[in-house]
């Protein structure tokens, strides 16, 4: 028997990776442009760090006019759950990381690897004919013997070499196993020697040098599907992908993975492997976690009503430090314009700080219009929030209270996310406005002096037509009244001639009408409260 029949035995009725090859050809693509692609497994979890590799795949493979796909390893049937791969296309589209092909659209699929069997059967036959990969019949106790043994020599682990046992199998004896029953996988045999390096450059990591694979690694598994590695390599010669873009946990099958692009004759592609996205933990960083970080899950940004382009940006911010500086000189320009560079990520691995994010999360709400503000926190709150919705079911006065100090040059930036909106404008709605809490106040806190002070403002100063600056004139004249400066630098120059200045008494007015001492700008708040409301609120 010789190796193309020992194929045949293993594969038959499998076609030649001729069909395929001419079935996937060469993408034909303008100079420059690159294909890159996100290649997640159903697990059930969809990390935030997924989304932060899409959106750096899409960036690049957008500004080259290149292709984004998206493919489904599903081939790990013990971590692979029910409709993962629904939720993972789903939170990308989520996301506005739409691929340009993935499940259902494009033209080198199927992007799942569970229906490309007959795919990799084709290459692994071919490997077998061509004496690059065989049978294995080694058992899990024979592998345990050769560890130990190797530990005893103190040897490296692994299968490679001489610690090998069906590399050199003579063809009939595999043959008449195979026959025979004998259960088997199929490995990849390795032409390399430890003893040589290699030096590859990384598109983030610049020049990296490792010694050369020598394992000969398990390409098909006992249950007839491929290992990541052998995946790997044929769908991303077949899909045509041109930088692989992925996390830095892979680095270290780098070598095994250039070995097998060049045994099996395909043009390699680049690699950019990206540090894991890291958290401050005390005095020490440590990877974002699953288990521990609630943060690290895609669904938490639903569940607490951050908004996507929010999530994005910061993402953005991690990938490319010079995205900030970006921003503040283009303030209102599309992320799509920024210029993205995979060579200026980190080496080592950012952090992931959700202080950080919130504040971005604040910049981004800031510029949306108290329509959009409105829509995208009503959806939430249909969710999430049924009192928050409740208080939004009156559109007409919402839109008001949302447009407080909203669209000017200076827009308020006291919204982080949609499950801290309630607590921002609650006591804009008079049922959820209790006038007898007692209220903490802050410089004047003697309540006959209050009391006086807000007698004063209602019975002589207030009228609801009048503007801004008549407005702020009459918190001055009320200020005078009671012995506080006119302005703070009257107040300042002369901090004894003074009870205090204008700020002082205007914060009575707003602890009175609002209960805090912080809100956004009180005349506005006026006039949207109404007089009808604003004299409920100050009379006893
Ligand atoms: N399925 C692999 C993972 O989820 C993908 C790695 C890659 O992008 O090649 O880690």
């Amino acid at each position: 028997m010789d190796r193309k029949e020992l194929a045949e035995l293993i594969f038959p009725d499998i076609k030649d990776v001729s069909y395929y090859e001419e079935m996937y050809p060469e993408r034909n693509l303008p100079e420059g442009a690159q294909v890159l692609r996100v290649a997640p497994s159903p697990t059930g979890f969809i990390h935030v760090g997924g989304l932060f590799q899409g959106l750096i795949a899409k960036k690049v493979a957008n500004q080259t006019g290149g292709v984004f796909f998206v493919r489904i390893e599903d081939t790990d049937q013990k971590r692979k759950i029910e409709n993962g791969a629904e939720e993972i296309l789903n939170a990308f589209q989520e996301y506005d990381i739409i691929p340009d092909e993935t499940v259902g659209k494009g033209n080198y699929g199927p992007y799942i690897q569970s229906e490309r069997m007959d795919i990799y059967k084709s290459y692994a036959k071919k490997m077998i004919e061509e004496g690059t990969a065989y049978p294995c019949f080694c058992s899990s106790e024979d592998l345990d013997k050769i560890r130990e043994d190797q530990t005893k020599a103190q040897e490296r682990t692994g299968y490679y070499g001489k610690w090998t046992r069906c590399r050199n199998m003579p063809i009939d004896m595999a043959a008449e196993r195979i026959k025979n029953g004998d259960p088997y996988i199929i490995r990849f045999k390795s032409p390399g020697n430890p003893d040589k390096k290699i030096r590859h450059k990384d598109v983030i990591k610049g020049s990296i040098e490792f010694p050369e694979n020598d394992q000969d690694i398990v390409i098909i598994k006992s249950d007839g599907l491929p290992t990541y590695h052998f995946a790997h390599v044929v769908d991303d010669h077949l899909m045509g992908t041109t930088i692989v873009t992925r996390s830095d946990e892979w680095v270290s099958s780098l070598p095994l993975h250039l070995q097998m692009f060049s045994v099996m004759g395909f043009k390699t592609p680049k690699y950019g492997h990206t540090a894991p996205l890291m958290k401050q933990d005390g005095d020490s960083k440590r990877k974002l976690s699953k288990r521990k970080d609630p943060e690290a899950a895609v669904s938490y940004y639903t569940e607490e009503g951050i908004p996507k382009e929010a999530v994005k940006e910061y993402l953005m911010n991690i990938a490319n430090s010079n995205f900030e500086i970006w921003r503040k000189q283009n303030p209102d320009k599309d992320m799509s314009e920024f210029e993205f560079d995979l060579k200026k990520m980190g080496v080592s691995g950012a952090l992931f700080d959700m202080v950080k994010m919130l504040d971005v999360s604040k910049n981004v709400i800031s510029k949306l219009s108290a329509e959009e503000v409105y829509n995208e926190s009503y959806k939430w709150a249909s969710t999430y929030d049924a009192e928050l919705k409740e208080m939004l079911d009156d559109k007409e006065y919402s839109l008001k209270v949302l447009g407080i100090e909203r669209g000017n040059a200076k827009p308020r930036k006291d919204i982080a996310k949609w499950s801290s909106l309630k607590e921002s404008i609650s006591y804009m709605y008079p049922d959820k406005f209790d006038k007898n809490t007692v209220f903490e106040y802050q410089k004047i806190t003697d309540s006959d002096e209050i009391e006086k002070i807000v007698k004063s403002y209602f019975e002589k100063h207030y009228n609801e037509a009048d503007d801004k600056q008549t407005w702020f004139d009459k918190m001055k004249d009320l200020a005078e009244e009671f012995g506080y400066a006119r302005e703070v630098k009257e107040y300042k120059a002369n901090p004894d001639g003074f009870k205090g200045h204008v700020g002082d008494i205007s914060t009575v007015i707003r602890v009175k009408l609002t209960g805090r001492c912080n809100t956004p700008d009180l005349y506005e708040i006026m006039q949207v409260l109404g007089k009808e409301e604003i004299l409920r609120r100050t009379y006893k």
